[in-house]
């Protein structure tokens, strides 16, 4: 216990964490109880590849630091969290410290009688922009799919083509949907370099200027091959090129970046705070993409968000389906609140998600908007979770089966 008095008598008294997969991609979330009687809150932990390895690690070594400390001491609890593993930070616990920190954010939201993003300072901006995916087999097809999204009111869209060798993932095509490129093609760098440009001259043809483009690279060039596609892409506008190379290589960002004359966004696969303020400090980043569970929940992203507002750096949050409606909640009352804000990745939940998550945040003309409710205003039902119990093996296929054509295995 802290060594100062609370108060008042209340009190955490439990936590638990629950994995549910509406959509076949396993969500972690954390619920932390109160004395309060109906006073709990929930936070986002999914790191949807280990999930149990996140689940075990609240249960079993967190969740009783929590028990018996007032739920308003995030700062002091989270650094406790961080510090009692000795060996700290890593995506697995820091899931896990999200899970508690955002439940403890939503406890004092609901406390005050105020969604979270008052608590922050409340609104810099009346909604959130943001971008959706649009992927196809064929450039056509992934046109065609961007002109559907405009007319529902989108103006920013993510291209990609899976056809073997342009713009693509590169991976098999999976139940999770990512567009198909068929082995024995396998992924093949030069390949894709060549082709890429047209898919985005195509596309400023037939959508004109008056839509924003994104490209998400996955990962899979070297920091050279990324400066040769940015410069090449130059003529087509993009409003960002998303993770150009490999996070084992992000001491090399500040290089590419300085030779990109393309917006660099990168950083959804942080694992710590200090990667994440070297990346904005060295100059490696634009729009910074963090998976803001990954680095430990709200309390240190809004810390990285003041750092980047200070050093002109905007946020491209991570947010497509492997994130739970609760931690969309969480990127919501940050996007809204700081002037750092640049774009917001977004996912269309299907049914089963809004039946599970009540409250689960809708797109609406190409934007999001958080919910006026007292906290992250999106609930868990628990019985509607237990209906979709996670599997171990499709969440998982799409990033462990990119090879080239040589059938050398490639960064997912
Ligand atoms: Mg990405």
């Amino acid at each position: 216990m802290p060594p100062w008095p609370s108060r008042d008598k209340l009190r955490v008294t439990n936590v638990r964490t629950f994995v549910t997969a509406p959509e076949g991609t396993p969500l972690v979330v954390v619920r932390v109880e109160t004395s309060e009687l109906g006073l709990y809150g929930l936070g986002c932990a999914t790191f949807t590849q280990r999930y149990a390895a996140v689940a075990a690690a609240v249960d079993e070594h967190v969740g009783p630091l929590v028990v018996g400390r007032h739920p308003a001491d995030i700062e002091d609890i989270t650094r406790l969290i961080h510090y009692s593993a000795y060996w700290r930070n890593g995506p697995v616990l820091n899931n896990a410290l999200s899970g508690i920190d955002q439940a403890l954010w939503d406890i004092a939201g609901k406390r005050a009688g105020m969604p979270v993003y008052e608590l922050l300072g409340g609104r810099s901006r009346a909604g959130v922009e943001v971008y959706t995916h649009a992927a196809g087999a064929t450039i056509d097809e992934t046109l065609a799919r961007a002109e559907q999204f405009i007319g529902e009111g989108y103006r920013s869209v993510r291209l990609q083509v899976g056809g073997p060798g342009i713009g693509t993932y590169g991976a098999p095509g999976t139940l999770g949907g990512y567009p198909r490129s068929p082995h024995p093609d396998g992924w093949d760098p030069e390949r894709y370099l060549r082709t890429t440009p047209a898919l985005f001259a195509a596309a400023r043809e037939r959508l004109g200027l008056g839509v924003n483009l994104m490209h998400d690279v996955h990962s899979r060039l070297t920091p050279k091959q990324a400066v040769v596609l940015a410069r090449a892409l130059e003529p087509y506008q993009l409003s960002f090129l998303e993770d150009v190379i490999a996070p084992e290589y992000y001491d090399r960002l500040p290089e590419v970046r300085a030779a990109s004359p393309v917006p660099i966004a990168i950083g959804e696969q942080l694992g710590s705070l200090p990667d994440a303020v070297r990346l904005i400090r060295d100059g490696g980043v634009d729009l910074l993409r963090l998976h803001t569970s990954s680095v430990g929940g709200l309390t240190p992203t809004r810390k990285l968000v003041a750092l980047a507002e200070l050093l002109a750096v905007r946020t491209a949050f991570h947010s497509p389906g492997d994130i739970s409606p609760i931690g969309v909640a969480a990127n919501l009352a940050v996007d809204v609140s700081t002037p750092a804000f640049g774009y917001q990745e977004s996912h269309t939940y299907n049914d089963a998600t809004h039946e599970v998550f009540p409250g689960t945040p809708v797109v609406r003309e190409g934007h999001l908007y958080p919910s006026d409710a007292p906290g992250w205003g999106v609930d868990l039902d628990e019985k509607a979770a237990a209906a979709f119990p996670p599997t171990k093996f499709l969440h998982e296929r799409w990033s462990a089966g990119v090879r080239r054509p040589d059938g050398s295995l490639d960064a997912p």
